[in-house]
């Protein structure tokens, strides 16, 4: 009997230890296929912006979608909306290539006031003697981001600067800008005390010049997942930085980029993707709608090409 009870009990340990030894990466999902019953246009809004390969270039002037689910067949039409601004017409707006600040800016208008009231504060506690102190820039819009991180000067696709959420501090000596110098760090020390976060303290890319109101984009989008939509567009240059910080073993100086795909897999995971599996064209027609889907056939047609419906899912760690 005890003998029985010894293998049971040996068996039992094997099976769980074999599963704590499956673990998940939590910054990486997967598309694996999944079946559906019906799926939902704001559903179908993200996988097109998963999918879509225009980013700047061809801005549509209106996106049209026709699914097939559970419900019937229906077809929606979205044209840039800058009045009602509804979680569904921000995310078409932004696929429709809409400014980045104007379409957040109600959402965040709490985020950047209070912000904007700690740059007032840091300016009036922060005046050291024979130097003067100003705002450099105060909006940058995604354009110019773009252009930055193609000339390698931002890692960031998207910063903090886009919505408003930091600034960059300009520190002059006899009318002489100063690039760096300890008046920066006794800056950042002040800006840190009244509950900014300081660019000198980014591991990697120390940009003394720098506060912003939060943390980093990771907890923007905790806050406001909506913004996720956002950098999701970028999910694939994240997944490449981070990719080649761990081959060079500086991963450490991309906790913000590993924060932000976290966040950007908690908000996606068990939501529709389209999967990169090969499959026969199902009908060959040509479609005047960008998006088309078929969810009892399981396929979804994103400008040109047939995906397999399916699910996102963690990967496992290596
Ligand atoms: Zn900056």
């Amino acid at each position: 009997m005890a003998r029985i009870f010894l293998i049971a009990f040996a068996f039992i340990f094997c099976f769980f230890s074999a599963i704590s030894q499956v673990e998940i990466d939590s910054s990486r999902i997967i598309c694996g296929p999944k079946t559906y019953e019906q799926i939902s246009f704001e559903e179908v809004l993200w996988i097109f912006r998963n999918k879509s390969r225009q980013i700047e270039d061809a801005k549509p002037f209106e996106i049209r979608i026709d699914k097939l689910d559970a419900n019937g067949r229906a077809q929606k039409i979205y044209t840039l909306d800058t009045i009602q601004l509804t979680r569904e017409s921000r995310f078409a707006n932004s696929l429709l290539g809409y400014d980045l600040n104007q379409n957040w800016k109600s959402l965040l208008s709490l985020e950047v006031q209070q912000f904007s009231s700690l740059k007032d504060s840091l300016l009036t506690l922060f005046h050291p003697k024979g130097y003067r102190v100003r705002y450099l820039q105060q909006e940058r819009d995604l354009a110019k981001q773009l252009r930055l991180v193609t000339a390698g000067r931002s890692k960031t696709a998207i910063s903090l600067h886009n919505f408003n959420l930091a600034a960059d501090v300009g520190i002059y000596r006899k009318r002489r800008y100063l690039r760096r110098g300890m008046v920066y760090n006794k800056m950042g020390e002040m800006a840190k005390s009244i509950g900014m976060f300081w660019g000198g303290d980014f591991a990697g890319f120390p940009d003394p010049g720098h506060v912003q109101g939060l943390k980093n984009g990771a907890e923007l989008v905790r806050k406001y997942p909506e913004i996720g939509f956002e950098y999701s567009r970028f999910m694939q240059v994240y997944r490449q930085n981070l990719d080649e910080a761990e081959v060079a073993k500086k991963e450490d100086n991309f906790q913000d980029t590993q924060d932000l795909l976290k966040e950007l897999g908690r908000l996606q995971v068990n939501k529709p993707c389209a999967c990169l599996y090969a499959m026969s064209i199902p009908e060959p027609i040509v479609w005047d709608a960008q998006v088309v889907v078929n969810v009892p056939a399981g396929w979804i047609y994103v400008e040109g090409y047939f995906y397999r419906l399916g699910t996102w899912q963690y990967a496992l760690k290596k």
